[in-house]
């Protein structure tokens, strides 16, 4: 049980998570804090938070479970307004889609990564953001990547373990690095590849014709490009090197698939199609 959670950035997935515990009975009191009252308050109203406060330090002030869920580019400035504030018992952990830049930021304002802290991520989400777009199902059945570094208290592992699977959520420990990879795979390469589709078709001449006549198969392949562009932006700085790895890759690999329609080479692309159909289906078997 947490006698009172402080949730800093009380959006599409603090606001989940708020709410999913809640609905668990697995805290007392929730704090929300962050810097729009309108928001804040509109979290007092849907019942995700008890009350608020824009002050980080004060938000945090006597909270045994402190989740930090803003984006990424803001992690550091958090750290830094509530470094010195934390209660003796805290845990500190946060939700941020890539954990290398987070370590080097909470490294950099506390001097080394404290041990009460231990880097998180949920494997879950949606392209909506906001608290309004917040719902108890969302970590259901859903993993959450844990990267504690081996300073990382075990109990404070152990409580943030408990507080995902309170949420509902299958819980996977990981070095952060191996994290950043894989992530950089499956998620951020097609988000980017979302984003670069939207924006090359929408730069063409005809570009209104062509949305025109865009059926599901556009809808299924571009959703992720309703995602909010700065947390995306932070995404892309924050893993930046991992993700950069796999452009080049995909590049390279979509440099040959060019090559087979170019050459009209109907059997490499029947390899190619025939060979992706079947890892989507073994994937889609196992969801
Ligand atoms: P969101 O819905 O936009 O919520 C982020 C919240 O952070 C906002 O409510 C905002 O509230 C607050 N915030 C922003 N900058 C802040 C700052 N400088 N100081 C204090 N509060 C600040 O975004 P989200 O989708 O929940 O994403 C939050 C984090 O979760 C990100 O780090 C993201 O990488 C990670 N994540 C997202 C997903 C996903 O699919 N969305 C999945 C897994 C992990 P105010 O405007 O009131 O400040």
């Amino acid at each position: 049980m947490i006698e009172r959670l402080c949730i800093i950035g009380v959006g599409l997935i603090g606001g989940s998570l708020a709410r999913a515990l809640r609905e668990a009975g697995a805290c007392q009191e929730v704090v929300g804090a962050g810097r729009n009252t309108g928001n804040l308050q509109t979290a007092v109203g849907l019942g995700v938070i008890d009350r608020y406060d824009t002050d980080l330090a004060q938000a945090v002030s006597g909270a045994d479970m402190v989740v930090v869920c803003v984006p990424l580019g803001a992690m550091e400035g958090v750290f830094s307004a509530i470094k010195g504030q934390l209660a003796e018992h805290v845990v500190l952990t946060d939700v941020g889609s890539a954990k290398g830049s987070v370590i080097e930021a909470a490294q950099r304002v506390f001097g080394s990564v404290p041990e009460f802290f231990v880097p998180g991520h949920p494997i879950a989400g949606t392209e909506q953001s906001g608290v309004e777009a917040s719902f108890s199902g969302l970590y259901k059945d859903r993993r959450v990547i844990l990267t504690p570094l081996p300073e990382t208290d075990a109990h404070a592992t152990d409580r943030v373990r408990d507080l995902w699977e309170a949420a509902g959520a299958r819980v996977t420990d990981m070095d952060p690095i191996h994290h950043d990879a894989i992530l950089a795979a499956t998620s951020h390469l097609p988000h980017v590849l979302a984003y670069a589709l939207v924006d090359s078709l929408s730069r063409l001449d005809d570009s209104d014709e062509l949305f025109e006549y865009a059926a599901g198969g556009f809808r299924d392949f571009t959703r992720i490009a309703s995602s909010d562009p700065v947390m995306w932006r932070d995404i892309c700085l924050g893993n930046g090197d991992a993700i950069q790895l796999m452009i080049e890759h995909f590049i390279r690999d979509l440099q040959g698939l060019n090559h087979a329609v170019q050459d009209r080479d109907g059997q490499q692309l029947l390899k190619i199609f025939t060979s992706a159909k079947a890892a989507r289906d073994r994937f889609m078997e196992k969801q």
